[in-house]
């Protein structure tokens, strides 16, 4: 048996949510070996293990179906985005897209979860993430250090509020390089924030 190489893969962010089209799901099962294990995350991405020689060739050809395609591991997951029911505008669907190409796939000391929810009712559950993004009217509210594992859970605690659109990606990538430089080996996301404190962290990023 040759070498295998885990991907991830996720149906594009899109008014709905999560949704795979039954072509998508063939072109899975044509890429993957049959005995290839195909494993549903918590994070609303699929792990396919695959040949390592063929990751460029599947990965076109997943791409071409609509799919995206991520590092697996240590990385910012893909937006864990909401359905965005009050439609596209609303909702900020651009914006949750702009947001997932800057951050997905960045490498992190431990793999990061990012939130977006298009209201304040947060369905996708962003007080539950690393990082929680939540579209207020016009503008967005940042939330950091959600701690779902545990006996020990919490609620990610409110940054900043009142970001514009033009505020977020900055704000956002400079969080995720500060995280990077500066975790203690594989510090988690939410101890990392408790150590540097919330307000010494907005001083930074904003
Ligand atoms: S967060 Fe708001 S816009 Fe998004 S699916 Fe939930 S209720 Fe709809």
């Amino acid at each position: 048996m040759g070498e295998k190489r885990k991907i991830a893969v996720a149906p594009a962010i899109q008014v709905g949510g999560s949704l795979f089209t039954p072509e998508q799901l063939a072109v899975i099962g044509r890429v993957s070996d049959a005995d290839a294990k195909i494993e549903v995350t918590s994070f609303k991405q699929w792990y396919l293990e695959i040949p390592a020689e063929r990751v460029e060739v599947i990965k076109e050809e997943l791409e071409r179906a609509g799919l995206e395609v991520y590092p697996a591991g240590f990385v910012t997951k893909s937006l864990i985005a909401c359905q965005f029911c009050k439609g596209a505008e609303e909702a900020g669907l651009e914006t949750a897209r702009r947001i997932n190409q800057a951050i997905a796939g960045l490498e992190t000391p431990t793999p990061l979860k990012v939130g977006y929810a298009g209201c304040a009712l947060g369905t996708s559950e962003p007080l539950l993430k690393d990082i929680g993004i939540v579209k207020m009217r016009d503008t967005f509210d940042l939330y950091v250090g959600g701690e779902p594992k545990g006996l020990k859970a919490s609620l990610a605690a409110l940054l900043v509020a009142g970001l514009t659109e033009e505020e977020l990606v900055p704000v956002l990538t400079k969080m995720i390089d500060h995280y990077k430089q500066h975790a203690k080996g594989k510090e988690k996301f939410s101890k990392f924030v408790n150590r540097i404190s919330l307000e010494r962290l907005k001083q930074i990023v904003c």
